[in-house]
């Protein structure tokens, strides 16, 4: 089934110009540009309900490949199709992966970290702000893991330079936004830099995407996973 509202399943719309608007589910009004075509604004917050769960279920994974990780949180009841959950649970999956591939971390607290900072970056940042969430939250993984702060040297640098590189592929690829198909592109540029970096070697699988079904605008032959374009 191919849903995006998550009130009704039609389609989204995004004005030109921000509105007024009132969450379909816990009536806060707030500006937005986004909602469906039959007028249901969902916020962030709503949106994201159940987000919290990412963290016990990572503290039990044993896996050091990412990509399975977020596979497995993108499986359970919270997660949809799009949202601005991904921009938690791409650092989520690759601060856990790091500490299972042998990384120096504190996971636990880590993860709250992680949670706390990508709930900060709304949904549909990849259009509006030119910075996909899904690579944002790389950055935020590899902040974390180093302990950068805007006042840090090498790290404030590692941080910044993974977020573009994460961009880059992501850009290259072109739009519109997937946030399956960005998650993916972020962590699998994480792991490389990571590898390259750091000197952690996360696993890397091949990745065959399980969602086009669900994607109105999945791109097809032109995404590197859909399945015989690996
Ligand atoms: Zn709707
Ligand atoms: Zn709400």
């Amino acid at each position: 089934m191919k849903e995006e509202c998550i009130i009704c399943g039609a389609p989204l719309m995004y004005l030109d110009q921000e509105e007024l608007m009132e969450c379909a589910l816990c009536h806060k009004k707030e500006s937005s540009r986004a909602k469906c075509v039959n007028g249901h604004y969902v916020c962030d917050e709503c949106h994201t309900q159940g987000i919290d769960r990412i963290i016990g279920v990572c503290l039990h994974e044993t896996s050091a490949d990412p990509i399975r990780i977020i596979q497995k949180l993108m499986d359970m009841e919270f997660c949809h199709m799009h949202g601005p959950e991904h921009h938690v649970m791409v650092g989520a999956a690759l601060l856990t992966a790091y500490k299972n591939a042998g990384g120096n971390l504190e996971l636990e607290s880590a993860l709250y970290e992680m949670q706390s900072r990508g709930k900060h970056v709304p949904g549909g940042t990849c259009g509006m702000w030119g910075a996909c969430g899904a690579g944002i939250s790389s950055g935020i993984f590899l902040s974390i893991l180093t302990g950068a702060t805007p006042l840090s040297g090498e790290e404030w640098g590692l941080a910044n330079e993974m977020t573009s590189r994460a961009l880059l592929r992501i850009g290259q690829v072109g739009g519109p936004r997937c946030c399956k198909r960005d998650s993916y592109l972020a962590i699998l540029t994480a792991v490389e830099f990571v590898k390259e970096k750091l000197g952690v070697e996360m696993e890397k699988n091949k990745v065959v995407c399980r969602h086009s079904g669900q994607n109105n605008q999945c791109i097809g032959r032109r995404c590197p996973f859909q399945a015989g374009n690996q």
